[in-house]
């Protein structure tokens, strides 16, 4: 518990609770991409599969790492990161979209719209968190980043596979 980071936090006029409880949200959606894309990795079929699939794992790693940054966080500030994944599907912003259809440019497409979910999670983040608490803006900046990396990288792919 950082009782002087908890402190500066409610000093710069941002309810510390509420700041835990978008965290905390934004832990559920980072868990459910990990689970999405690490299944969507294992059953993926069609054009290009193995390039598909080490993305798709590539990004499986990186949502969980995402995960890792908001659990210091959340502790930092005196939460608790969600203890209990069926949490995970209450307090969600981005949802799982189940993969049903292996085709690897279904798989794209799912992960697209959840890429971009997540981008516009962390803008609001950092709209909360500017010029209050940079410790959980700079985090949030640095996870967004990568959130537009993986949008493109899967848009990039998408497109590759449709020209053939
Ligand atoms: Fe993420
Ligand atoms: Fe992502
Ligand atoms: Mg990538």
């Amino acid at each position: 518990m950082g009782k002087k980071t908890q402190e500066l936090v409610k000093k710069a006029g941002l309810n510390v609770n509420e700041l835990i409880k978008k965290l905390n949200k934004a832990y559920a959606d980072e868990w459910l991409a990990y689970i999405q894309y690490w299944t969507g990795a294992q059953v993926a079929q069609g054009l290009m599969r193995p390039n598909v699939q080490s993305e798709l794992k590539e990004h499986a790693a990186e949502e969980l790492a995402h995960a890792q940054m908001l659990s210091e966080r959340i502790i930092q500030l005196g939460g608790a990161p969600i203890l209990d994944p069926e949490d995970y599907f209450k307090q969600t912003n981005c949802g799982y979209d189940a993969p049903k259809d292996f085709d690897v440019k279904a798989l794209l497409k799912q992960n697209i719209a959840g890429e971009r979910c997540a981008i516009a999670v962390y803008n609001d983040l950092l709209n909360y968190t500017r010029g209050k608490d940079p410790v959980t803006m700079h985090i949030a900046r640095h996870i967004m980043q990568e959130e537009q990396e993986h949008e493109q990288d899967l848009e990039d792919l998408l497109t590759d596979i449709t020209s053939k």
